[in-house]
């Protein structure tokens, strides 16, 4: 079963090289299967490929990598995915929907490495890296459901740390911007690391101009090595200085991502440290309560706490909001998605 050639991994120019090569096929017949493909569609639904080819490519290759095999909508409209990947693994993800568009929030690894101590993603350890066509299939399946272009913004914030799936990631940038594909603006994908930072650097030199997000959640070393097990290698003023990189390559401006905890992070002090971190960066801070996961213990920063944190950093001249946590309801916030299991293992 692992011998199959996943036919999301390749743009257009690859798969009539594949195709016209393995098949025998004209390169327009490689055309018509990649229509099919990204809109979602498996070797059954391909009626204009002869029904020879159909089985053929179905011995040897897999059309759609990821199933959506449940859906749970919270109350906010919210919708959270259980995708299962065509080995049987799972990852889940998250549709929101806003006035200007839908954001789907992706996962890129089963599991994670990285081991944050507030986040369910982390909690089994890292299962294996997706590649590029799976995190593709996971927008195709989900724009399956709706009309053209229903999924208008990918945010990569789901399970995994991208930057530690580097290869795969960076493809599947392209992959989702290939003209004859989707046709994504980079704008409208967001990257989200914990702060890799050497990968920060390389990823600003790809010429590419996704956003990018840095999880920080404190801006003082050691507090933020107790919660990060990443910072016992990158310093926050490493991760910060490759942010400013990123935003001198690209333009784009760095998004900090700063979860609070009640007690850990959330005081007038650590608002000026972060502040002054920030300093003459182009930065916007999304500040979010942490959202609870029951394994951890933590508990988020409360509502009035938090406006006061908000107010201490605009006092100190830092852009920053408080982001809407949403899908909370069924655990689809920020850190609440895990490996779950079809048959329900956290229910
Ligand atoms: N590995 C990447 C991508 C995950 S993004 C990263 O770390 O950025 C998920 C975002 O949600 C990160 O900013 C993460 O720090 C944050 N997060 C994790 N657990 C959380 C929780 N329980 N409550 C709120 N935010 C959380």
């Amino acid at each position: 079963m692992s011998e199959k050639v996943i036919l999301c991994d390749m743009d257009l120019s690859q798969l009539t090289e594949y195709m016209t090569e393995n098949f025998a096929v004209k390169p327009f017949v490689a055309g018509q299967l990649y229509g099919w493909l990204i809109k979602g569609a498996d070797f059954a639904d391909m009626t204009n490929l002869s029904k020879t080819l159909r089985a053929a490519l179905s011995e040897r290759c897999v059309a759609q990598p990821v199933k959506i095999v449940r859906t749970l909508t919270a109350a906010d409209g919210t919708q959270k995915f259980l995708f299962e990947l065509w080995d049987g693994n799972v990852v889940e993800g998250v549709l929101m929907k806003y006035k200007y568009g839908n954001t789907l929030c992706i996962s890129c690894q089963v599991g994670c490495r990285m081991g944050c101590r507030f986040c369910a993603s982390t909690l089994g350890g890292l299962v294996r890296n997706l590649s590029a066509g799976e995190m593709l299939g996971e927008v195709i399946a989900v724009n399956a459901l709706g009309k053209d272009r229903y999924v208008t913004n990918v945010v990569m914030m789901g399970s995994g740390e991208p930057l530690d799936n580097y290869d795969n990631t960076v493809k599947f940038i392209n992959l989702l911007c290939s003209e004859q594909g989707l046709n994504f603006s980079q704008r409208n994908i967001s990257l989200s690391t914990c702060g890799i930072a050497p990968q920060m650097r390389r990823l600003a030199e790809e010429g590419l101009s996704v956003n990018l997000t840095v999880s920080l959640h404190n801006p003082d070393n050691e507090q933020r090595r107790e919660i990060m097990p990443v910072a016992n290698a990158y310093s926050v003023e490493e991760v910060i200085s490759a942010a400013r990189y990123y935003f001198e390559k690209t333009g784009r401006r760095i998004i900090v991502e700063y979860t609070l905890i009640d007690g850990q992070n959330d005081s007038y002090s650590h608002a000026m440290r972060l502040a002054a971190l920030l300093k003459g960066m182009s930065a916007h801070v999304n500040v979010i309560a942490l959202n609870p996961v029951k394994e951890t213990g933590l508990k988020g920063t409360s509502g009035v706490k938090l406006q006061k944190f908000l107010q201490y950093l605009e006092k100190f001249g830092v852009s920053a909001t408080r982001r809407r946590t949403m899908g909370q309801d069924v655990e689809g916030a920020c850190g609440q998605l895990r490996r779950s299991y079809l048959r329900g293992e956290h229910e």
